[in-house]
């Protein structure tokens, strides 16, 4: 038994702080987590979960249209914002009340406050009291950019995207990341007017630049007004509570809604991490090593404070990989070589490994295998958006290097093909698979 009150304060109950809490107590250390907000964090919250069923509820509009030309009579049917949006707070609710279990059926204790470093064992809650521990762990997550800009504070974030008392009739979404084409998708669908508007001359700049030209050509035939190479000026509230943006090259624009989607920020300040000498980078990051130590050698962080790659999985791997090193004897790292991704976009995008432009500046013997098609499903719809699968290979076995796709579903088969990708295997092994007919999938041992 040592001298501390914890062998683990954990600051920040999401993804990363409570797999780290759950694992260290199932390795027999006595864990706290302190959380400001509510246990699960972002991603439960207000980030990966709601913004999916979002993603849901949305598409049912473009489903009920395509019924018809399946025999349904549809019409008749019609949207509440209010329904669904207490559906998923309820379920969101739901998921907050388990994580607290798991949590206390581990015996991890969860203070709910705010708490920051107060030295290298120390940490002090908001309430006042002081708690030693052997070990810190930072997983305080990331926080919504908002540009530093006249107005700014009229617009909001995804912090409030998920409880808007309704809908509005004009959104304007700032930014060219997943979050912000995510929430075009949602909204186009539910019938509300979007513009994403970005300073930059594209969008997804990680992804594939052919799979993200169809989503720009798609969202825009679908109505979604994207405008590039925007620089905001000031933003006022009018009279009648709508919102006037004005940029820098006169674009001006007139809406109900301004949603920043522009960035997320290493959530570290404040916490005292300066004061006890953990060194932070640039952009506001916690510094840390592969074994997700910082430069205190009992302050460790991981997730999205040491911004590394932001997603839920990462953070995750990187809890668990910390408490079972620190705790369980097992020391281990995180792989971060071929992690799948997708943007739950209309229609969705997902993607591992390299895009052909990167494949093309690092290898010089690169080949690309593509299809680009119209599922079965959209053209009894009478629905002219065409899916892109597309294979980056390298080297005369031609080892598959990047798997890029645009369409329906293509996060759920874009996860299995990952496995593939991942294990190394080579074109010809996707050629020697057997296809499962009639799917979309099929197109990855097709490919031409
Ligand atoms: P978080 O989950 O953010 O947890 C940090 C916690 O620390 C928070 O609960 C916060 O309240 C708490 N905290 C902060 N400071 C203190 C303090 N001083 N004291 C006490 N508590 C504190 N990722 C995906 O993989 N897939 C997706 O589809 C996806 N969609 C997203 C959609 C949106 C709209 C957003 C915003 C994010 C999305 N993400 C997605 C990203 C994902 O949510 C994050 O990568 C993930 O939550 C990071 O986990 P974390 O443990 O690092 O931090």
């Amino acid at each position: 038994m040592s001298d501390y009150d914890y062998d683990l304060f954990v600051i920040g109950a999401g993804s990363g702080g409570v797999r780290a809490s759950r694992i260290a107590a199932s390795h027999g250390a006595r864990v706290a987590v302190a959380e400001e907000h509510r246990v699960g964090g972002t991603c439960v919250i207000r980030g990966c979960v709601p913004k999916k069923l979002l993603v849901y509820g949305s598409h049912f509009a473009e489903d009920l249209a395509d019924a018809q030309r399946f025999g349904w009579n549809t019409q008749g049917a019609t949207f509440d914002w209010n329904v669904l949006r207490d559906n998923v707070a309820a379920e969101v609710n739901r998921l907050e009340g388990l994580y607290g279990q798991t949590l206390g059926n581990n015996h991890v204790e969860i203070f709910r406050e705010r708490a920051i470093v107060n030295g290298p064992n120390t940490v002090q809650l908001v309430s006042g009291r002081e708690i030693t521990a052997a070990h810190i762990l930072i997983a305080t997550g990331a926080w919504p950019s908002v540009p530093d800009i006249p107005g700014a504070g009229h617009g909001i974030t995804s912090n409030e995207v998920f409880s808007l008392p309704e809908l509005p009739r004009r959104a304007v979404i700032a930014g060219g990341g997943y979050i912000a084409n995510e929430f075009a998708g949602i909204f186009n669908e539910l019938g509300v007017d979007v513009s994403l508007v970005t300073h930059g001359d594209r969008i997804l700049r990680s992804y594939d630049d052919e799979i993200v030209d169809r989503l720009v050509d798609i969202s825009r035939h679908k109505g979604i007004d994207i405008r590039f190479n925007y620089r905001f000026d000031s933003i006022t509230k009018q009279d009648d509570g709508s919102l006037l943006i004005k940029s820098e090259n006169g674009e001006d624009i007139e809406t109900d809604l301004l949603l920043w989607a522009i960035g997320r920020t290493p959530h570290s300040k404040a916490l005292g991490l300066e004061d006890v000498g953990v060194e932070l980078a640039k952009d506001g990051s916690v510094k840390v090593g592969d074994d997700n130590r910082t430069n205190i050698p009992s302050i460790y962080a991981v997730g999205d404070v040491t911004n590394r790659v932001q997603l839920t999985p990462v953070a995750i791997r990187e809890g668990h990989a910390f408490a079972d090193t620190v705790f369980g004897n097992n020391p281990r790292t995180v792989n971060y070589d071929c992690i799948p991704t997708a943007v739950f976009s209309n229609p969705p995008i997902a993607s591992v490994g390299m895009t052909e432009a990167e494949a093309r500046a690092k290898h010089s013997d690169v080949k690309v295998y593509k299809s680009d098609f119209r599922a079965m499903k959209n053209v009894l719809a009478d629905r002219n958006e065409r899916a892109i699968y597309k294979m980056v290979v390298a080297g005369a076995d031609e080892k598959v290097i990047g798997l890029h796709m645009i369409g329906p579903d293509s996060g759920e088969i874009l996860q299995a093909a990952a496995i593939a990708v991942k294990a190394g295997l080579t074109k010809q092994a996707f050629d020697d698979t057997v296809a499962l007919h009639p799917s979309m999938a099929e197109e990855l041992v097709l490919l031409k």
